[in-house]
């Protein structure tokens, strides 16, 4: 699919949020609720801290080298240049985040190397499945919104959107987890269709394909929604924030064990592992304008 020209970090939140917006809702967060209440309250209530793992500062440093490859002429996208951005793109992360530089203790030189020999070989699985001199983005690490249900604003960063001279659009997230594919898959449609209802509701065009690129197994993975299924997907989006309202009302969140539980930061705080929850904060009134304006999770780090 060829398509326009590149423009990249674009936003489309509205620049005025509509007075009827009373929260704001990411797929990731949204994920959250759904594969675990309990996480969703450690992570979007509680705020707890997670410390970056290195398979999501691998995510991020791949996602952040495929956005740049971009930037070059179509000519020089080739398997070579995406590895020579490797290291600079890490140096940048690591000065823009310094907790990433935690992930290697001084003097671990082979174990940071060895990260960013990964990071190369996540790359190699990319090209194995695309070429991209042959691609124009019309957006990379687009933040796309829209408002559902009169009071709800859904939003999410796009890794990547193609659009073809006829209009039709393609919705790419790139996976770079090593984690067992089948754990992630449902979270990771779950994502693309949340974005392809944002772009359906902004744009008036339901995307013709969601594609998952899995760069560890060079796979593709291609989906086609349609306009029907995305009204009821909408349905379950607001129904799923009208469990989180009433859940937060109640204060009430369940822990969902799953195999997901491998891959979580708070087991210390979860009744299933013997822990204890932190008392339940006091909330501020909501103010969607400040959860609109800040960053959710940032390309990559969700896998
Ligand atoms: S450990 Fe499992 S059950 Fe507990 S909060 Fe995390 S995901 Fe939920």
């Amino acid at each position: 699919m060829t398509a326009q020209p590149v423009s990249t970090q674009q936003s489309s939140i509205p620049a005025e949020v509509p007075a009827t917006v009373r929260a704001s809702l990411s797929p990731s967060r949204a994920a959250d609720f759904k594969t675990c209440p309990l996480l969703y309250r450690f992570r979007s209530i509680d705020r707890l801290p997670e410390r970056p793992t290195v398979e999501q500062a691998r995510g991020t440093l791949v996602h952040a080298v495929l956005e740049r490859l971009f930037d070059l002429p179509a000519t020089g996208r080739t398997p070579a240049a995406a590895g020579d951005l490797v290291a600079p793109q890490w140096d940048r992360l690591v000065t823009e985040q310094p907790e990433l530089a935690a992930l290697f203790a001084d003097g671990d030189s082979p174990g940071a190397a060895e990260f960013l020999r990964s990071a190369a070989g996540l790359l190699e699985g990319y090209f194995a499945v695309e070429d991209p001199r042959r691609l124009e983005p019309a957006e990379r690490e687009s933040l796309i919104s829209a408002v559902v249900d009169e009071e709800l604003l859904i939003r999410g960063y796009v890794d990547r959107l193609d659009v073809a001279p006829d209009g039709a659009l393609r919705v790419v997230d790139y996976k770079t987890g090593g984690a067992p594919r089948e754990a992630f898959e449902a979270r990771a449609l779950f994502q693309l269709k949340f974005y392809a209802l944002v772009l359906w509701r902004t744009r008036g065009v339901v995307p013709r394909v969601l594609r998952l690129l899995y760069l560890k197994d060079s796979e593709v993975c291609d989906y086609a929604p349609d306009a029907d299924e995305l009204l009821r997907f909408e349905r379950t989006v607001v129904a799923l924030w009208r469990a989180i309202e009433q859940a937060t009302a109640q204060q009430d969140f369940r822990p969902r064990p799953s195999r997901l539980c491998d891959w979580c930061s708070h087991q210390a705080f979860c009744p299933t592992f013997g822990g204890t929850p932190p008392p339940f904060p006091t909330l501020a009134a909501p103010d969607p304008l400040r959860d609109a304006r800040s960053r959710p999770t940032p390309p990559g780090a969700d896998g």
